[in-house]
């Protein structure tokens, strides 16, 4: 039988990430006005859309943004089934690359909001389903703190106009993050 190659597993080298190109920017713009304007159904299409493409481009810190994003849409649109799904679709991608944290904060943040939407039963759903898929030894010690650069971090992107929160953003240094959706450089003072 002929030996297989042994490819380095996943994880041992640097993640190449470029962010999206002028096309992607601008659909994340449109939704995330659609966002604000409350057309939830047709930013969910964008979201879910502009999701995919990242994905197959091996963005695996903004594919589970955007599927993130495209859940919150689905699920306020009223497609809670849709929403759930995809919203879960986020989480695992970040479970398969073993960004634990990531999962861990977006993962309550998504229950959260769950239960603030009146989603009761969803929210427990998703909750044990995170449990189940957490690690038993992963331990929430790492959490940044996030008031770090929150405070000077812009509300938004300015390149996809995404919300912008400390927490959701890699930190290259002190002074530049990189914007979750869309992976624009963002430079606070
Ligand atoms: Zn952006």
């Amino acid at each position: 039988m002929p030996r297989r190659r042994r490819f380095a597993p996943k994880g041992t080298r640097p993640v190449f990430r470029p962010p999206l190109d002028n096309r992607g920017h601008r659909s994340l713009q449109r939704a995330h006005r659609l966002m604000e304007i409350g057309d939830f159904v047709n930013a969910g299409d964008i979201f879910e859309r502009v999701a995919g493409s990242a994905h197959d481009k091996g963005l695996i810190w903004q594919a589970p943004r955007l599927y993130l994003q495209a859940g919150r849409a689905y699920t306020l649109a009223g497609s809670t089934r849709q929403g759930i799904d995809l919203l879960q679709h986020g989480l695992q991608i970040f479970a398969s690359n073993q960004h634990w944290m990531q999962f861990q904060q977006a993962g309550s943040r998504a229950v959260n909001e769950l239960q603030q939407f009146g989603h009761i039963d969803l929210a427990k759903e998703l909750e044990a389903w995170l449990q189940a898929k957490l690690p038993t030894a992963f331990e929430t010690t790492q959490t940044p703190d996030e008031s770090t650069g929150q405070k000077r971090l812009p509300l938004t992107c300015p390149a996809c106009g995404g919300p912008l929160r400390a927490n959701e953003i890699e930190w290259q240094d002190a002074h530049t993050g990189e914007c979750p959706y869309c992976g624009n450089g963002i430079r606070v003072e």
